[in-house]
């Protein structure tokens, strides 16, 4: 047989804590086996079965034979010259290459997460992707130029922590689903990576520290404030009426703004403890009038959110401009003036390609 028509052996992180036990092959008396393995494999993070020196060597050999524990090579970085950030690529088992952004930030400059508390050596986060190419064609995006090819797995989303954090040397303290790819599209993995993220049994980053990002995918926002862990919901709204939101956002706009914005309370109300944020990204003359900050506010007073207004990243191509800085400031003015929460977000990894809807690989 040749080595392509071999099936790639199964990952452990895409079986089911439940089934460790009869896939390596333990029960009983034995059952401390699983334990185990679950402390060296998050906890040590071993590559191999061979590395797991309490285990006889036949256990190891037979876990050896039917279960693989890594997923991704990583496959190139560049590391930015202005700001903390990283640019990994992974190629995975099939093949195909997308990037991860690995976010270090000088201390005293522009946080990614403002309200968390001070790391000593400064706080890293990790931009993740959830699919290979993106099929949700915002107009202004890089990624969305990337024809989708398909879901990452649930092991292929949680190992960018692990590589991350082996290849930065440093520990992550958030967890941004904002990488390549609509996370929402892929929901099932995506929320079968936030259980291991989450969960006491895998990698147990508390609520504050996991943001998913999506355009606004309504029906899969109702389901997670159901099914999943609680993680802070990042919107990508970037228009205050629909007509703009369709020309920007085809596909996502199939759903009102109003649709958007209810299931958004719903699902802060349901997770107690959440953070909600509106992304609103600043495209010169398209979405940027005093009028839209208006209808912005009018959308959003009273309620508990920040908003993230991006400087825009201009993509090669596209015909979209950043906002100037003094409408960038009239907005931001107008929506603080009605008491919400605002920030201003300079995109990091610039010079790298890295920032926000630059990915592309
Ligand atoms: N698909 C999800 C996750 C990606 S997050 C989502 O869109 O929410 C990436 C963020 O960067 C999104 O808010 C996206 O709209 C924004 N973005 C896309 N292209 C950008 C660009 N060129 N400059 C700045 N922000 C951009």
């Amino acid at each position: 047989m040749s080595p392509e028509s071999t099936p790639l052996p199964p990952v452990l992180l895409d079986v089911p804590l439940g089934e460790w036990p009869s896939m390596i092959g333990v029960s009983g008396a034995e059952i401390y086996r699983v334990r185990q393995l679950q402390d060296w494999f998050f906890q040590r993070r071993i590559k191999s079965f061979d590395e797991i020196t309490v285990w006889p060597a036949a256990l190891r050999r037979a876990c050896a034979e039917k279960l693989t524990l890594r997923s991704l090579v990583p496959d190139g970085q560049v590391a930015s010259a202005e700001d903390g950030t990283v640019r990994f690529t992974y190629k995975t088992r099939d093949g195909l290459l997308f990037p991860s952004v690995f976010l270090h930030p000088p201390q005293g400059g522009d946080p990614v997460d403002p309200d968390e508390d001070e790391v000593p050596g400064g706080r890293s986060s990790l931009c993740l992707s959830t699919q290979v190419g993106c099929a949700w064609g915002c107009s202004f995006c890089a990624s969305g130029r990337v024809p989708f090819k398909r879901d990452l797995t649930q092991t292929e989303i949680v190992e960018q922590i692990f590589w991350a954090e082996e290849l930065t040397g440093r520990r992550l303290q958030s967890i941004l689903f904002m990488g390549m790819g609509e996370p929402l599209a892929n929901y099932e993995n995506v929320v079968r990576a936030l259980q291991w993220i989450r969960g006491s049994e895998g990698l147990h980053y508390g609520l504050r520290h996991v943001t998913v990002s999506t355009t606004g995918l309504v029906p899969q926002i109702q389901q997670l404030s159901k099914g999943a862990p609680a993680v802070n919901l990042a919107i990508s709204l970037h228009a205050a009426d629909d007509e703009t939101r369709k020309k920007i956002m085809p596909r996502s706009a199939r759903w009102t703004i109003k649709e958007v914005l209810k299931a958004a309370w719903d699902y802060q109300v349901k997770t107690r403890g959440s953070r909600l944020t509106f992304e609103y990204v600043m495209l010169d003359g398209i979405n940027d009038s005093q009028r839209n900050a208006q209808r912005l506010s009018n959308f959003l007073r009273h309620r508990k959110c920040w908003v993230n207004l991006i400087v825009y990243n201009p993509v090669p191509g596209l015909p979209f401009q950043p906002s100037t800085e003094e409408k960038v400031k009239k907005f931001s003015d107008i929506l603080s003036e009605r008491g919400i929460w605002t920030r201003v977000r300079r995109p990091l990894g610039k010079d790298i390609g890295a920032g926000c809807g630059q990915l592309s690989v």
